[in-house]
């Protein structure tokens, strides 16, 4: 009998060691007990094999029969507490709309402690809905902080997909993203930050038959596009529509950023930028450069001004041009004014 039980013993040990699961183990030892079973019921009485295995076949049946015995003890009581846990979570209160659960209070803490946003911040960023132009550069950062902040809902629009040459700096894509669609490498990427909020991705470029169906779904539209054909159709419709417009731009070591609303008052892009610069006047990041942490700085800061816009919280950049030039350490604010023959926002 002890032989039997040492290698019982030494299949569960040999098992374990291996990294075999736990119900594999239990198999291979009840293989054991039927073979020693059937043994005992063969072999006659006597038997070197039977006296060195316990001599009865009743012993070995009794223990059969106490393990069963606790197996079904065990079944059982896996079965009330199955019933129990049902029971309790149908008894819970179920998650009520626009209520923050445990964990996104406590996701939220650095930002419910802050005055000037608290709860009621908080709360708004939750059901406000932004627009992201362009996954590239200054879209990348915007995304990232966004979804961190708890924004409820973005919205990205672009039709690139992801380069090798990108990853200098739209640090929301990785390498193993090269060649994917970016609104979805940027999409993975949001949800896998924060799976609380809701990441709507447009695999496409931003046309005049789409702009106003797809703005009027949001409160607070980002630019982070690199064409100006982009930025006027962006800031036409946005001041059409009565939408503030966080424009941010780039080129080489310096970034700007300004919240175009007309609505509220304030310039729009084309008041300040009447007409597109001539061919070869603003070369492209791609022919003049541009450092890689910049579209950080201003991508960020456009996430900043779309969650004061969103929160009511502080000022937004209306009416004012913020300027950084990353190579000498410096930021500016100029004032900007509405022009009166603007075609887009005048008389
Ligand atoms: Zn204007």
């Amino acid at each position: 009998m002890l032989l039997v039980l040492f290698l019982a013993a030494l299949l569960w040990g040999v098992g374990h060691l291996m990294g075999a699961p736990r119900q594999a183990r239990l198999y291979m030892i009840g293989l054991l007990y039927v073979a020693v079973l059937g043994l005992h019921l063969v072999l006659p009485y006597g038997h070197p094999i039977r006296m060195a295995t316990g001599e009865s076949a009743a012993l070995w049946l009794l223990l059969g029969g106490g393990a069963v015995l606790v197996l079904i003890y065990r079944f059982g009581l896996g079965k009330l507490r199955a019933r129990a846990r049902a029971k309790e979570a149908a008894e819970a209160p179920p998650p009520q709309p626009g209520r923050f659960s445990e964990a996104e209070l406590e996701r939220y803490a650095r930002h419910i402690v802050l005055r000037e946003l608290g709860g009621q911040g908080q709360k708004k960023l939750h059901q406000g809905r932004v627009l992201v132009i362009g996954a590239g550069g200054l879209g990348a950062p915007a995304l990232q902080y966004l979804a961190a902040a708890g924004v409820g809902t973005i919205g990205v629009i672009d039709d690139d997909t992801v380069e090798n040459a990108n990853l200098q700096r739209q640090v929301i894509h990785r390498d193993r993203d090269i060649g994917m669609p970016k609104v979805f490498s940027a999409q993975a990427a949001m949800r896998a930050q924060n799976p609380h909020v809701t990441v709507q991705p447009y695999h496409r470029r931003l046309t005049d038959d789409i702009a106003a169906d797809l703005f009027a779904d949001y409160d607070v539209i980002l630019d982070g596009t690199d064409n100006f054909d982009s930025r006027y159709l962006a800031n036409r419709t946005a001041a059409a529509l009565g939408k503030p417009l966080v424009s941010g731009a780039l080129s080489q070591w310096e970034g700007q950023l300004s919240v175009f609303d007309p609505a509220g008052g304030a310039p729009c892009y084309q008041c300040i930028f009447p007409q597109a610069p001539a061919d070869g006047l603003a070369p492209s990041c791609a022919e003049a450069g541009v450092l890689g942490p910049l579209p950080g700085v201003v991508g960020a800061m456009m996430a900043v001004e779309a969650v004061k816009l969103l929160s009511d919280a502080g000022q937004p950049l209306r009416g004012e041009m913020l300027i950084y030039d990353a190579l000498w350490g410096e930021t500016r604010k100029i004032a900007l004014r509405r022009r009166a023959d603007c075609p887009v926002c005048g008389g």
